[in-house]
């Protein structure tokens, strides 16, 4: 073989395994079921002590999600706040025990069966609203979360997630009660507990979404 051929022989065979590369560089697996809880780890060590936006400056713990890696049903939320912040886990402060209660009681399952996270990984200062380059700068993170735990239903809670997940900018008052889908995932968008905690006339609308969520889950 010739040095030109050599070379060119190489050079495909680095543009095979590029082309294999997910966007955040990790290999795309098949996200079989059984191979999720690996992929999350690779996420995770990919993630690392992540620099890539200027919320990294703010926290204290990237909130990876949690839960069953193998989940039927996935929550997706907005961002960690303080108390996520402190613990490194989702949802575990007010809007969390409420969306336990949603859990537990609406749909009799257990947290641990499900998973649980959120648009972007990081607290925003005080509480404020993601901005557009931090959810740009996480949301590789999430797409590929989800194509690893591959879900058979995911409830996208309050207006970021319900917007990220359907790739629209129509308020959540819109959205919600109307089915979607993620990369053939079907999304139910609901509202957040934390607008619950404030508006618990909302949690009429969300019992409604629930029993959908029931549904589909329990269809073949
Ligand atoms: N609100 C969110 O959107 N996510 C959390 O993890 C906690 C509160």
């Amino acid at each position: 073989m010739s040095e030109r051929e050599a070379i060119l022989g190489d050079l495909a065979e680095r543009a095979r395994f590029y082309a294999s590369l997910s966007s955040v560089g990790i290999p795309r697996g098949r996200a079989v079921p059984e191979e999720a809880g690996g992929e999350l780890k690779a996420i995770r060590d990919f993630i690392g002590d992540c620099q890539r936006c200027k919320l990294a400056r703010g926290r204290k713990n990237i909130v990876f999600g949690q839960g069953n890696p193998h989940a039927a049903l996935m929550f997706v939320g907005e961002a960690p706040g303080a108390d996520e912040d402190e613990q490194g886990l989702a949802f575990v402060g007010r809007a969390g025990q409420l969306l336990t209660d949603i859990i537990e009681k609406g749909l009799k399952m257990r947290r641990a069966e499900v998973w649980i996270g959120n648009v972007i990984k990081c607290r925003p200062p005080q509480n404020r609203n993601p901005e557009p380059d931090e959810i740009l700068s996480c949301q590789p993170f999430l797409e590929q979360q989800i194509r690893a735990i591959r879900p058979k239903v995911i409830v996208g809670l309050g207006k970021f997630a319900g917007q990220w997940l359907l790739k629209t900018m129509e308020p959540i008052s819109r959205i919600r009660g109307r089915l979607g889908t993620f990369e053939g995932i079907t999304v139910v968008p609901t509202y957040h507990p934390a607008f619950l905690l404030r508006n618990p006339a909302a949690k009429k609308d969300v019992w409604e979404d629930i029993k959908v969520v029931r549904d589909l889950l329990s269809a073949g």
